[in-house]
């Protein structure tokens, strides 16, 4: 079909048909001059680009011009706009790795789990009519979109009230609890514990290549993205499992007066793209030329996490946050986490993001995450090519204050 002008191809090969831009579509290297400054604040999953180069055609999706007409793909679901494939597939795939129950749970599906952030603060604030706005709180370093997301219409329903640590406010409030953490990879319980409080649990990075899976997750609401468990950030899907159906149907409802449900093309791509992710994992399904996904992301950032583990050793400078040996239940190993993000500390009196921001490495400052300026957060997940010369800058940066 490729090059067909009587369907879309969306594809992970060569295809010159295809809709990705020219350079990630067909360059497999950047190319970046010596001297290139190095975006590592945004944790764009780039890394995984090398997976499903490797695929060719085997996750092709096509469309052809009368399809996904409709705005509905499920009129009898709660969600009615959740492709039924999608949902089939993460229900699959939650059971295949084990990280979350899935029975008794409804899906929502959204643009992104950002737009599911914002549909859950809608659901869990409006039905209190409450005279002031309530609550969001996360324990520091939070997830820096948070606060972004929570005040930026300056809702009456909500508001940020910050680090979850300080809050001590009677009546209702919402926690976003997030396991492993973003920006430093640490797991995770709710801080506040109030008899009130409303908890959200973030699990954007509990998949195995970043933590070991510990058991099924069974929270009342539970955020998922396609972003970070298999990279295609770009296609813009996340789903909630959500255990009380008013808040399911809430969720529903804010999506959509927000965006008449999510785009059909962009399921039905993440669909495939669970499905063999799903089929990497079964050692009956699994064809040969296909590695289990997981294990190759593990693979890739343990290899990464050394790499900078010894640099930072033998650098006065810099810390880094050291994480236990667990059991995971997918690998059936003890392993240690390989977080998504480096939250990096630097131990003399500067601002860390300033210091690298020298030597042109764009990193997120600690007080984005409501922590100090001598934190800060760097994407592990670019492509290799950013990454090595990521180290290599690093390995010429020592101490300040001794005049290097
Ligand atoms: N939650 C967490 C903790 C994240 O790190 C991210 C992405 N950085 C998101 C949610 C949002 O992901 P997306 O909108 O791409 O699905």
């Amino acid at each position: 079909m490729c090059g067909s002008d009587q369907a879309i191809v969306i594809k992970c090969s060569k295809c010159s048909s295809g809709v990705l831009p020219e350079d990630t579509e067909n360059n497999s290297r950047l190319n970046l001059p010596a001297d290139a400054i190095i975006n590592l604040d945004h944790g764009d999953p780039t890394m995984y680009e090398s997976y499903w180069r490797k695929l060719g055609n085997m996750c092709t999706v096509m469309f052809t011009g009368y399809q996904s007409l409709s705005y509905f793909a499920n009129p009898k679901n709660l969600c009615w706009f959740l492709e039924p494939k999608l949902e089939e597939e993460i229900k699959k795939l939650h059971n295949v790795v084990g990280n979350a129950t899935v029975e008794g749970y409804h899906i929502v599906v959204g643009t992104g789990s950002s737009q599911l952030i914002q549909a859950v603060l809608y659901a869990l604030s409006d039905p209190l009519n409450e005279a002031n706005p309530i609550s969001v709180v996360s324990a520091t370093p939070y997830y820096s979109s948070y606060s972004e997301v929570t005040d930026f219409v300056r809702s009456g329903l909500y508001k940020w009230a910050g680090d979850a640590h300080n809050f001590d406010k009677d009546g209702p409030y919402i926690e976003m609890v997030t396991s492993p953490n973003n920006p430093d990879g640490v797991i995770r319980e709710p801080v506040v514990n109030k008899a009130q409080g409303m908890l959200v649990h973030d699990l954007a990075y509990y998949w195995p290549q970043y933590t070991p899976i510990t058991g099924p997750a069974d929270y009342d609401i539970m955020l998922f993205t396609v972003s970070k468990c298999t990279g295609h950030a770009g296609s813009r899907i996340g789903w909630a499992l959500v255990r009380d159906i008013n808040v399911a149907r809430k969720m529903v409802k804010f999506i959509e007066i927000n965006t008449i449900g999510v785009s059909k093309e962009a399921q039905q791509r993440a669909a495939k793209i669970l499905e063999v992710i799903s089929d990497s994992c079964s050692q009956t399904v699994r064809p040969p030329e296909l590695d289990n996904f997981f294990e190759y992301g593990q693979h890739l950032l343990t290899e990464r996490w050394k790499k900078l583990k010894d640099l930072v050793e033998f650098n006065e400078l810099f810390t880094l946050p050291k994480f236990p040996l667990q059991y995971c239940n997918f690998t059936g190993d003890f392993t240690e986490a390989h977080p998504a993000f480096a939250w990096m500390k630097c131990e003399e009196e500067v601002d860390c993001e300033k210091l690298f921001r020298g030597h042109k490495i764009l990193t997120r400052s600690g007080k984005r995450f409501g922590s100090d300026p001598k934190y800060v957060r760097i994407s592990m997940m670019s492509r290799d090519e950013e990454f090595d010369l990521f180290v290599q800058r690093l390995s010429s940066i020592h101490g300040i204050a001794n005049g290097n």
